[in-house]
């Protein structure tokens, strides 16, 4: 067990241990000053306040003491910090979309900052930065994630240009975490039921602003050893580690929260991940209310929302049947399920024996409503779920979109802060962001210009000093040490590419001519300079090729000034980037990249984007603000290649080499005030987290509500309705299809025989599929005539516009029920054929 007694600081210091153990101030960079203050050094290398607290000599706390200024600027600091966690903030204003509910977000991953590494790359970051939002806009959602002793692997490229992978030891002592207590006082532990053993987990609780952020770890001395391991590293270790880290998640995270006693209304499920916990959820209100496990499940599917961010099957979490059932039997008898019941909602094919299970297709299955996160993707996403809504159109596929946005403040530099601070205001990104654009349209192209260059020289700075700690680790010579401090120039166009070494990203999509790249970087008048970043998946041999040719590629002669690669990328290094380039360049292959969210981080810096017609760029891009490459058609390697040299060549070039008589580059700073006005706010986090509540937390809650209370009689009812359909629909038949031309007007009827199913619990419709130039189109149809004789049989009908021929269309009967959410709760569909 952990000694957990952080040490006792002098009186007049107690402050800043509520400070330190306050995530803010991974944004909050007025306090950036303090901790620097207390030991340069370590801030330097750790930019973990808790770790300084912990470290600092009691000598140097005694003269802290003693120090007026430092008094002041805690006493003012700790004001500030109150003052914010006092504040109602915007959402508390908002009714009726405030009504005091709570969301759980649960994550695989969260990236809040170098100092709590829990992450891996975009979707991590991304988890970081909603929470952060969360607390700025004051909206009730707490996290819920897994504490790894080791987390994602470090990187360093040893002289062969080989990556190598280290695991450093995350010792929670000196993480800014501390463990969360139970409704008894005593530090919260949940035991979860496993084969033969009960597996004890511990809680944490990160104080992120005014939200929370719960974290499990298995690493308890209760535990057998292989079991204090399932917690020990992301994304490593088989297909049962990774099962066992799910259970975890989805169902640890789920009795976390209620032995908390935090009520939540929404689970959102950044990824399917935690898809377990729509069983848990389940169950647990059927054992509170004494309802079956059915209804139970009717229930909290209306609470419960799924973000999928993968644009491919290969992407989807899968299990091996026989490994689900091992961990998930504890629901057969308890919740009288078949196994395959159970594993039919892991199932395309809910009959198919050997079809394995499939986490997405639980998180669809036990969530009312599910999203993509670009548009793109919404679009991908509806095809690659397609299959479990059968005989409905892709369009139609329940999958809807809330593209991702970025936490402003988490990677502004302090120049591009202070620009924005004169025209906005400091609490802009407090609230919603619309106005922003027209405000910040205003500044002047010297300001910008000026800001931009500011930047840049940090980054190069940055990169300098970065490199020559590589090479001493690499053991070159103090010569070559010493000529790092050399690279690079600071009024030189610069690049930046840093990312996930993986195919789909094409990270060398710009080494495809190599004398054409070597002759753009080094133009006598016109040089240009890049900067390359990015780990490979440690399985991943291919990416890490990729990495050993752009480190081929950086020691060829006469490049050494001009291209650098920076091993280790993290948010920390990710800041400096989006900071200090004036382009930022991807070139993922359409449509394999989700979203993106790499490139919104240079909006407010005042970056430009190059990038892929791809994820949020094929819907941001306009010619304004940037460049792109690519089409609407799947990508072309040879053609993109070709695009991008002459883009860089053609077009970047001449505009940032082309100065007025006072050295600034009108157009391309025009540029740089186009996409900082109005794609930095639209690409926000506060945008995204208004459209997640707007779009899917609102109905989510109020659906839920509405189906638990009274004994959950709603929700039984809705129960009930499915079950009748899913009995009565094959009896559903149509008649003939007759239409009457009546000048402009085609007059369609059709007689449908109900059989089984009552009239108000369908919908008749007239659809036609997108053809001969005519979009798609769906209409109601409606019964008006009873037929004598037959049980539930109407004629309905409908008037369309004669225009479209008569033959186009289809009449369809779908389910409908206005308290459901359809077609994802209930795909039942007929067509008349
Ligand atoms: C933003 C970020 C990512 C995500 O970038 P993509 O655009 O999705 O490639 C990955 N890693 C780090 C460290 C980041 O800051």
């Amino acid at each position: 067990m952990y000694a957990f007694l952080p040490r006792k600081l002098p009186k007049q210091l107690h402050d800043l241990t509520e400070l330190a153990l306050n995530l803010r101030w991974t944004w909050n960079h007025a306090l950036d000053e303090l901790w620097k203050a207390i030991d340069p050094l370590l801030w330097a290398r750790t930019h973990n306040p808790w770790l300084i607290l912990q470290n600092t000599a009691p000598q140097r706390l005694k003269a802290l003491c003693q120090d007026a200024a430092f008094s002041q600027t805690l006493a003012r600091a700790i004001d500030e910090h109150r003052r914010y966690l006092d504040e109602p903030g915007w959402y508390a204003g908002q009714r009726p979309l405030n009504d005091g509910a709570q969301v759980a977000y649960f994550s695989m991953e969260f990236g809040l900052s170098e100092a709590l590494a829990l992450y891996a790359g975009g979707l991590g970051v991304l988890a970081g930065d909603y929470l952060k939002t969360a607390s700025d806009m004051g909206v009730p959602i707490l996290g819920v994630g897994l504490l790894y002793q080791e987390g994602y692997f470090r990187q360093s490229i040893d002289a062969a240009g080989r990556q190598q992978e280290a695991y450093p030891h995350n010792d929670p002592t000196s993480l800014p975490i501390q463990p969360a207590f139970g409704r008894d006082g005593a530090w919260l532990k949940v035991a979860l039921p496993l084969p033969g053993r009960t597996l004890h987990l511990r809680v944490w609780q990160v104080i992120v602003g005014r939200t929370r952020l719960y974290l499990l770890d298995s690493n308890d001395l209760l535990n057998g050893a292989a079991d204090r391991g399932i917690t020990s590293k992301l994304y490593a270790g088989g297909s049962e580690m990774r099962l066992l880290q799910e259970v975890v998640l989805g169902i640890g995270g789920w009795a976390t929260l209620d032995a908390l006693g935090i009520r939540v209304d929404v689970c959102h499920l950044n990824e399917g991940h935690a898809a377990l916990l729509v069983l848990e959820r389940a169950r647990r209100f059927m054992h509170k209310t004494g309802v079956s496990f059915q209804q139970a499940w009717w229930a909290t599917r209306a609470g419960n929302v799924f973000t999928t961010h993968t644009p491919v099957a290969a992407g989807f979490d899968v299990f091996p049947a026989a490994l689900v059932l091992k961990y998930a039997r504890g629901y057969l008898d308890d919740c009288q399920l078949s196994s395959q019941e159970l594993l039919a909602l892991g199932r395309r094919d809910p009959t198919d024996d050997d079809e394995p299970f499939n986490m997405a297709f639980l998180a669809l299955r036990g969530c009312a409503q599910s999203n993509a996160v670009s548009r793109l993707h919404g679009e991908v996403s509806r095809r690659l779920f397609s299959d479990l809504y059968p005989r409905w159109p892709y369009e139609e596929v329940p999958v809807g979109y809330v593209t991702n946005g970025v936490h402003v403040p988490s990677w502004d530099s302090a120049w591009s802060d202070h620009l924005w601070t004169r025209s906005c205001g400091k609490e802009r990104w407090l609230g919603t962001v619309e106005t922003l654009a027209d405000t910040v349209a205003d500044t002047d192209d010297k300001a910008l210009w000026a800001m931009a260059a500011e930047q840049r020289h940090d980054l190069v700075n940055y990169a300098r000093q970065r490199l020559a700690g590589q090479l001493s680790q690499r053991d070159e010579s103090p010569q070559q040490v010493e000529e790092a401090a050399r690279v690079l120039d600071p009024n030189c166009l610069t690049l930046g590419f840093a990312r996930r070494f993986t195919d789909y990203k094409r990270p060398n999509l710009l080494l495809h001519d190599v004398e054409r790249l070597k002759r753009l970087l080094t133009h006598e008048q016109h040089p240009v300079q890049l900067i390359i970043a990015g780990k490979a998946h440690p399985a991943d041999e291919q990416g890490k090729q990729l990495i050993q040719a752009w480190m081929d590629f950086v020691h060829l002669p006469g490049l050494r000034r001009h291209v650098v690669f920076l091993e280790d990328y993290d948010i920390e290094m990710a800041q400096y980037l989006v900071q200090g380039v004036d382009v930022w360049i991807n070139t993922p292959r359409r449509p394999w990249e989700a979203c993106g969210t790499s490139g919104m981080k240079v909006l407010v810096n005042g970056g430009l984007n190059l990038s892929e017609l791809d994820g949020w760029w094929a819907q941001a891009y306009q010619p304004a603000y940037g460049w792109a490459i690519g089409s609407d058609a799947p990508s072309d390697d040879e053609v993109d290649a070709e695009r991008l040299y002459s883009v860089l060549e053609n077009e970047v070039v001449p505009l940032f080499y082309s100065r007025d008589n006072q050295g600034i580059p009108r157009e391309w700073v025009q540029h740089m005030r186009a996409s900082m006005a109005q794609l930095g706010p639209q690409f926000s986090s506060n945008r995204m987290l208004h459209d997640y509540l707007e779009q899917y937390y609102q109905p989510a809650i109020q659906a839920f509500r509405r189906r638990g209370k009274d004994q959950a009689a709603l929700a039984c009812t809705l129960h009930a309705w499915h079950k009748a359909l899913a009995t009565g629909w094959d009896s559903i038949h149509f008649g003939q299809v007759e239409s009457r031309r009546d000048g402009d007007w085609l007059h369609i009827s059709v007689p449908i025989y109900l059989g089984e199913i009552a009239a108000q619990w369908v919908k008749v419709e007239l659809y036609a599929h997108a053809c001969d130039g005519f979009p798609d189109a769906c209409l109601p149809m409606n019964a008006v005539d009873k037929m004598p004789g037959a049980t539930q049989g109407y004629i309905f009908y409908a008037t369309v516009a004669a225009e479209r021929p008569a033959d186009h269309y289809t009449p369809r009967v779908r389910a409908w029920h206005p308290e459901a959410f359809l077609p994802a709760e209930n795909p039942l569909i007929a067509w008349q054929r």
